[in-house]
C-alpha cells in the first residue's frame, strides 16, 4: 500500500510512455493520428486540445502520442523515437512536459496540481521547442482546478500546448470545452477489437469483456487484468435479486468487502455505463422495454440518478484499498444502487402505457 504522499506539486510520471505510444500506434486510431498529425505539420494545431472517448477507447494512449508528437525533435509524423527530445519523453524525464493525473488514493485532480501545470507553462522552454502538459483524465479534475486551468487557458503562452483527454464531457465545464478543440475518438467494430485483443494473448472471454467495456478494446484488457470475468456470472445474478428488490444489502456488502471489493465495484462501474449509454443512445424509450425504469417522465432524473452513482463507484473502487470501512461503503452504494434499479417495479406498477 502506498504511504501518505499528499503532496503533488511534483510532475507525476507518465505510465510507461513507450507501452502507451505503442497503444496509440492501433489501427483504428490512424484517422486520429492522421488528423493530429495533419494539424501539427500546418502549425494549426490548436492550444488546447480536448480528446473524448469512451472509458478505455484511448485518448490516454493518444494524448501521449500527441504530446510525444509534439517534443520530438525532427518533426515528422509521429515521434521518431530516436532523437534526445524522444528519447526524454520515453524516460518520463522530458523537462518540457508536465503530466498531471490522478496520484495515490485521491479520485480527484487537486488544485494544487494544475498550479504545477500552470507554473511550469509560464517558464521558457528548457529545450527550446514546445511545451507540452497533458491532463489525463481531465474528467477528474474538482471545480477548484477548472478555474485555476482556466487561466491557462485563457492566456495561452506561445508554443505551448494543452492536451486534455476525457471519457465524460458532461463533467467538463463549458468554458473548459469551449476554448478547447474537440477530437472525438472512434471505437474499432467488434471483429477489430477482438482481432486487437486475441493479438495481446488468447482468452476465451474476451466477447464478454469486451461486452461489458461497451466496446472499449482497451477497457477489455484492463478487466482481463482485473480478473473480471471471474465474478461476472455471480454479479449478474445480484443484479437480477437487485432488480426484483431481492437484494440482502447488508449480507452482499458484507460478501463483497471480503472478496474482491474493487472488482466488484469495476464490474457495477461497467454494468452501469453501459445502462446510462443504452439510455442515452435511445431516443424512443417508450419502445426500450429493456429499460423501463428509464420511462419519461422519470428518464432525466433517472439519469442524473445513475451518473450520481457512476460517480461515486469510482470514487469507492479507489477508496476500497484504504483504511475505510469497505462494508460500510458497499452498503451506501447498494442502497443506492436499489434505488436505481428497484424504481422500475414502482413505475410499471403506476405506468399507464
Ligand atoms: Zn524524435
Amino acid at each position: 500500500m502506498t504511504g501518505s504522499k499528499r503532496e503533488s506539486e511534483e510532475p507525476v510520471a507518465a505510465p510507461d510512455p513507450g507501452n502507451m505510444l505503442a497503444r496509440a500506434g492501433v489501427e483504428w486510431l490512424a484517422p486520429s493520428r492522421e488528423r493530429l498529425s495533419t494539424m501539427q505539420t500546418g502549425q494549426r494545431l490548436p492550444h488546447a486540445m480536448l480528446l473524448l472517448g469512451q472509458p478505455g477507447a484511448g485518448q490516454s494512449e493518444l494524448g501521449h502520442w500527441l504530446a510525444a508528437l509534439l517534443l520530438c525533435d525532427r518533426k515528422g509524423e509521429s515521434s521518431c523515437g530516436e532523437c534526445a527530445g524522444c528519447r526524454l519523453f520515453l524516460a518520463g524525464t522530458h523537462p518540457d512536459c508536465y503530466r498531471v493525473g490522478l496520484v495515490d488514493d485521491s479520485a480527484v485532480i487537486r488544485v494544487e496540481q494544475i498550479r504545477g501545470l500552470s507554473e511550469s507553462f509560464s517558464l521558457k522552454s528548457y529545450r527550446g521547442g514546445s511545451k507540452v502538459a497533458l491532463v489525463d483524465p481531465a474528467d477528474a479534475m474538482n471545480i477548484n482546478s477548472f478555474n485555476a486551468l482556466l487561466k491557462t487557458l485563457e492566456e495561452p503562452s506561445a508554443n505551448t500546448y494543452l492536451i486534455l483527454t476525457a471519457s465524460r464531457s458532461d463533467r467538463l465545464p463549458r468554458t473548459i470545452v469551449s476554448r478547447s478543440a474537440r477530437l472525438r475518438l472512434p471505437l474499432p467494430s467488434t471483429g477489430e477489437a477482438l482481432a486487437w485483443l486475441n493479438g495481446r494473448r488468447e482468452f476465451a472471454g474476451w466477447e464478454r469483456l469486451l461486452v461489458l467495456a461497451n466496446g472499449a478494446p482497451f477497457r477489455a484488457l484492463q478487466y482481463a487484468d482485473a480478473g473480471l470475468e471471474e465474478i461476472d456470472a455471480k454479479m449478474q445474478e445480484t443484479l437480477d435479486s437487485a432488480e426484483k428488490g431481492e437484494l440482502n444489502i447488508i449480507t452482499t456488502a458484507l460478501a463483497w468487502s471480503r472478496d474482491q471489493p474493487e472488482t466488484r465495484l469495476l464490474w457495477l462501474e461497467s454494468w452501469l455505463t453501459g445502462r446510462l449509454r443504452e439510455a442515452a443512445l435511445s431516443s424512443d424509450l417508450v419502445n426500450n422495454n429493456r429499460l423501463p425504469w428509464l420511462r419519461v417522465p422519470a428518464r432525466e432524473r433517472m439519469i442524473r440518478a445513475g451518473y450520481r452513482l457512476l460517480d461515486a463507484l469510482r470514487e469507492a473502487r479507489l477508496l476500497v484499498s484504504g483504511a475505510l470501512n469497505t462494508q460500510l461503503l458497499i452498503e451506501g452504494l447498494l442502497i443506492s444502487l436499489m434505488a436505481l434499479v428497484g424504481e422500475r417495479t414502482g413505475k410499471l406498477r403506476g405506468s399507464v402505457d
